[in-house]
């Protein structure tokens, strides 16, 4: 059994997938060129966002946000608690400070009264100022983005969205990830759009600050190539991974429709009082990066392991560890972050296998191991 079955989409997408790497291949266009092009196109007509531009992963497309804001010393970007490292060490490395907010119990993403506290108690400690607030798109499911627009806006902040895995998520038929001023993807092999290597890209509505993105993942490229108008970065999406990729969004829509079948069996097949399910507010959908479910306790979490392990039954922890308690934050103010709910997700939290080409008798077997070990 695979956690999420990268060999069977490729077994199904054979045909057209030789055929993309081969014309680019044949083209000897390695870099940039109508591959890439033609795929940004078609992922911004899919968000249904003006602009998409491709950078070489998820974590510089985070970085070049940044820097094109011109965030830095001095400034706050307040994090969820509950994500992956990227978001917080992306914040840390353009020289700002990040400010971890704890998470909503049953959805995982930032808790927008948490967020509030967050921003209100650093203004009135007036060390770094308030600039940015970095939702998560966590496990697929966007944030509660009303509430936390309504809240930048009372404050003056910017919304960056850290959709890497949000891909596949709704808000009342809306795609994410286009909730903030600025969004980010990954593609990593994973994640729900993944390519063949590593892959990223920042998506905005403003003709400016596209052209201010392209410049900067091109070592601030000016009127041409060598002509460099500012400091950047070399940050690109690989041609070969463009077209993997045109390939795959031509199949996202079918894939997703599959997986959300997958994530219902699940649904109606864990209904027992020690599991909570992932929960889908009224008006989201799910791109379901993972299906994450939540044990009553570490020691179930624990029994759960042992079972899958016995059993071969592929698992995830994500994120064993919260950001204010990762080593590499140890000396910083965000050590201090008071966050009791992702504390308590670090131990209690599992991923199941998910992926769209999975069978029913393997969502059947799974969770029975799931109700045998609950009932204990
Ligand atoms: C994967 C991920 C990233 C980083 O993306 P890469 O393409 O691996 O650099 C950032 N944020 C979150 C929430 C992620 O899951």
């Amino acid at each position: 059994m695979e956690f999420r079955d990268l060999k069977k989409q490729y077994q199904v997408l054979k045909k057209e997938m030789e055929a993309a790497i081969q014309a680019v291949c044949a083209s000897g266009a390695f870099i940039s060129g109508p591959a890439v092009q033609a795929f940004e196109d078609a992922l911004a007509d899919y968000v249904d966002v003006r602009h998409c531009v491709s950078c070489a992963n998820g974590t510089d497309a985070l970085t070049l946000a940044f820097m094109a804001w011109d965030i830095g010393p001095g400034d706050a970007v307040f994090v969820p608690d509950f994500t992956f490292f990227a978001s917080g060490e992306t914040v840390a490395f353009a020289c700002a400070e990040p400010v971890f907010v704890d998470v909503c119990e049953d959805t995982f993403t930032m808790d927008p009264q948490a967020l509030r506290q967050a921003i209100k108690a650093t203004l009135q400690e007036g060390r770094v100022k308030p600039r940015v607030v970095m939702p998560v798109d966590m496990f697929g499911l966007p944030a509660d983005y009303p509430s936390i627009r309504a809240i930048c806006e009372e404050y003056g902040l910017l919304m960056l969205e850290d959709g890497a895995q949000g891909m596949g998520g709704e808000i009342n038929g809306k795609h994410a990830p286009s909730f903030g001023d600025l969004s980010t993807v990954s593609f990593f092999p994973a994640k729900p759009l993944g390519c063949y290597g590593d892959g990223g890209a920042i998506f905005s509505n403003d003709e400016g600050m596209a052209a201010l993105l392209r410049s900067l993942c091109v070592h601030g490229k000016g009127s041409h190539k060598y002509d460099n108008a500012r400091i950047g970065i070399n940050s690109r999406l690989d041609t070969i991974q463009a077209a993997i990729l045109s390939v795959k969004l031509s199949v996202f829509e079918k894939e997703l429709i599959s997986i959300r079948k997958i994530a219902s069996w699940y649904d109606e097949l864990l209904i027992i009082p020690e599991v909570s399910r992932p929960i889908i507010p009224k008006g989201y959908e799910s791109g379901y990066a993972q299906y994450t479910i939540r044990t009553c306790d570490e020691k179930m979490r624990n029994r759960l392991i042992s079972a899958f392990q016995k059993k071969e039954i592929p698992y995830g922890i994500y994120y064993p560890i919260p950001m204010h308690m990762q080593k590499s934050f140890a000396t910083m103010p965000c050590s201090k972050a008071h966050c009791p709910t992702t504390e308590n997700l670090c131990k209690t939290v599992i991923s199941l296998p998910i992926h769209p080409y999975m069978k029913e008798e393997e969502v059947e077997m799974i969770s029975k191991t799931i109700k045998e070990e609950g009932s204990l």
